[in-house]
This record gives C-alpha cells, structure tokens and sequence, in this order.
C-alpha cells in the first residue's frame, strides 16, 4: 500500500495556484460548503512514531511519502523515519529549496523525488516566488553531486502563463538538471476561481494543442532513440493502452494511496486535509490492508472515458469548485490527451514489434505522487 505522510502544514512558499489563493475572493461551491475541515487538526504531525511504525508492520510492503505544506522543514522527522519505520521504498514531494539538508545516506533511501518546479526561471519564479528557480537547480545539482541516482521527477502546475510545449522541452532538454521524469497538472477545478480565469481559451488554443504536438515528438524520441521518455501524463495511460488495460484513478487516492494525517487519522488524499467525512481509519485502530476504499462518483460513473481517466481527481469530484460547463472543459483536456495517444498508439506498437523499444520501457512505480491525468 502506498501512503502520504504529512509531517507539517506549514510552508516556506506562498505559490500563486497554491496558498496564494487563501487571500483571494473566490467562489464556494456546494460541494465545498458540505465538506467538514477537523479545525483542530495539529500543524505538526503529533503522535509518537511508534505507533506509525507498528501501523506500517502490518504491509507487508508499504511505500511512504512525505508531504506537507513543506515536508524539509521537518527534516529532522524526516531522517528519523527513514531510519527506523519498517519501509523499504520512500519517496517526498518537496518544492526543493531544503534539499541540500538531506546526508547522502537518507538520499540514498529514496526511490522517488518529485521536485516542484513550473519550466523556465521566469514562469517558476513569477509563480513560486524570485530566486526559487536558481536555488532549486542548485539543489538539484548538490544531491546529484551526493550520488542521488534514483527517480528525480519534475513535478510542474500549469496554468494559462504556460506554453505546455515549451515547458516540457525546457524541462526535458537540459542535461545540467538530470531529472528523470516530467508530470505536470492543470491547475482547474481545485478551487472557485473559473471567473477569474482564461481557461476555455488557452484549453482551445494553447493546451490541446500543444499536448497533440507534445505525443508527437514523444514517439519520434521513441523512434530515434530508442528509449521512452518517463513524461507520466503519456507514459502510465499509454501502458494501459498497450495492454489493453482499463484504470481506476490514476493517482491511487482512496483505494491503493492513503494519506495519515498530523493526528494520526487516515484520508484517501493528501489534500484532502482535515476533511473528516472521508476519513478512514487512524494508524492507532486499523490495518493498512483493510481500509474502507473512497470513490470517484457523480458524473465520472456514467462518462465514456472513465476506464482511461479514473476520474481525474477525486478531490474535485467531491468538492466541484467549477460548474457543469466549466468541469466539461477540463474533461475536454482528458479526452484531447486519450485522443492523441490513441493516434499514437499504432506508431508505438510498430515500434515494438520492430524492436525499436520494449513494453518494458513504459514501466514505471504507479502511485507514485503523479496524478497521471493533468
Ligand atoms: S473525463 Fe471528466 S467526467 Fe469523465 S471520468 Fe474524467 S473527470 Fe470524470
Ligand atoms: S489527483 Fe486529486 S485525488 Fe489524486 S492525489 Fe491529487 S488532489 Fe488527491
């Protein structure tokens, strides 16, 4: 089982798609007036790890990932756990500026890290703040030079400021930053802000596009080179199309990804803090294997893609800060991505029968804090 660890709340950024919004005069929609936030929920994480470590007993092979608000400013929690919780596999979700606090041999314990980061310094800074892009490289740089070699995934929101295209290239092309992978998410439909925003617009002439243009060299760097790039938003559906394969929600939340609270409860998300409704368990009481699944409903139950989407984000399903109209544009996303890869997926398969590439170049750790579906 796979299992987000949040060890703090607070955070030494003030992202614009992220907390920014908290100052911001947005939209409450119905779904989010019927969610119930535990007000009490500690900003630190408040139980003795003990207990978490006897919880993690029972999986007999349990994946954690530290999370937060920031999870390096406890990197103190951090070491400790990795030293003495019964896991063999750990992975954090980090926005980077800490990383240079990790000893080598904690580095070394992590299978996966996923850094966030928006594509060029101007868009990253403009969005995460002046002298982030800079410090992160330099971060970046610093657990390589420790001999970090494991998966470095950059993790980028995307908003309408985003040339997808040109975010990834930038991303995928500079060998100085020697990340292994590239996901990104759209920021739409987490919170009340479609009034305020161009998506309908940049959805249209931007983004679609740019995905159709993006599958595009995906597989050409698949036929001459010989390799599969790991951009996740293509590699995870694209090995379910090739096996035939169909997909719950894609990034595991609620049925194979659970996230233990500060106060030691359980929830299917890692943003989905304190919304106590959904809680389903508590390290103290349950067994990791048999916690109650949380599911994607409305909508998603009668859509025609559901099998290749999973229903996006069960997140938003729950809290539908857009209306009907607004979600159907997002939805539009999906269906353009499911529509280029399936475009695609003769041109793949050709390639392995050819022997160009492998089935096995689309493997990949699922649940790995990629949401998959942008
Ligand atoms: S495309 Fe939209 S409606 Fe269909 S499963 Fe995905 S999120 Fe739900
Ligand atoms: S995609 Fe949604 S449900 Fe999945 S981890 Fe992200 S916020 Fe949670």
């Amino acid at each position: 089982m796979y299992f987000h660890l949040i060890l703090t709340d607070d955070c030494n950024l003030c992202c614009s798609y992220c907390r920014a919004k908290a100052f911001e005069n947005l939209e409450v929609s119905e779904g989010e007036r019927a969610v119930q936030i535990d007000e009490s929920l500690p900003n630190e994480m408040a139980y003795d790890p003990e207990i978490l470590y006897r919880f993690l007993e029972s999986d007999p092979s349990p994946t954690l990932t530290f999370y937060g608000g920031e999870p390096l400013l406890r990197t103190d929690l951090v070491e400790r756990i990795v030293r003495e919780a019964p896991v063999k596999r750990f992975m954090i979700q980090t926005n980077g500026l800490l990383l240079d606090r990790l000893p080598p041999d904690i580095l070394g314990r992590f299978v996966t890290i996923l850094v966030s980061l928006d594509g060029r310094k101007a868009l990253t800074d403009a969005n995460r703040g002046n002298g982030v892009y800079d410090r992160v490289m330099e971060n970046i740089r610093i657990i390589r030079a420790r001999g970090y070699t494991g998966e470095l995934i950059a993790r980028m929101t995307v908003t309408e400021k985003t040339d997808i295209v040109e975010a990834v290239h930038h991303l995928a092309s500079n060998a100085d930053y020697s990340f292994s992978s590239i996901h990104w998410q759209i920021d739409a439909n987490f919170a009340g802000d479609f009034s305020l925003r161009r998506f309908r617009k940049w959805a249209d002439d931007c983004y679609n596009p740019g995905i159709r243009m993006l599958v595009d060299d995906w597989v050409d760097h698949m036929e001459t080179e010989g390799s599969v790039l790991r951009w996740y938003p293509f590699l995870d559906p694209m090995e379910d199309l090739l096996y035939e394969r169909e997909s719950r929600l894609r990034c595991g939340s609620g049925y194979a990804n659970y996230t233990i609270m500060t106060d030691g409860n359980i929830g299917p998300c890692p943003v989905m803090i304190g919304m106590s409704q959904y809680y389903v368990g508590h390290i103290s009481r349950s067994h990791p294997l048999e916690l109650d699944h949380v599911i994607i409903r409305g909508e998603c139950t009668d859509c025609g893609i559901r099998t290749f989407c999973g229903g996006r984000c069960l997140y938003s399903n729950i809290t539908q800060p857009w209306g009907v109209a607004e979600r159907g544009l997002v939805c539009g996303t999906i269906e353009s991505l499911r529509h280029a890869l399936i475009a695609a997926l003769p041109r793949v398969r050709r390639l392995i029968d050819e022997g160009t590439i492998v089935p096995g170049d689309f493997a990949h750790e699922k649940f790995n804090g990629c949401e998959i579906i942008p």
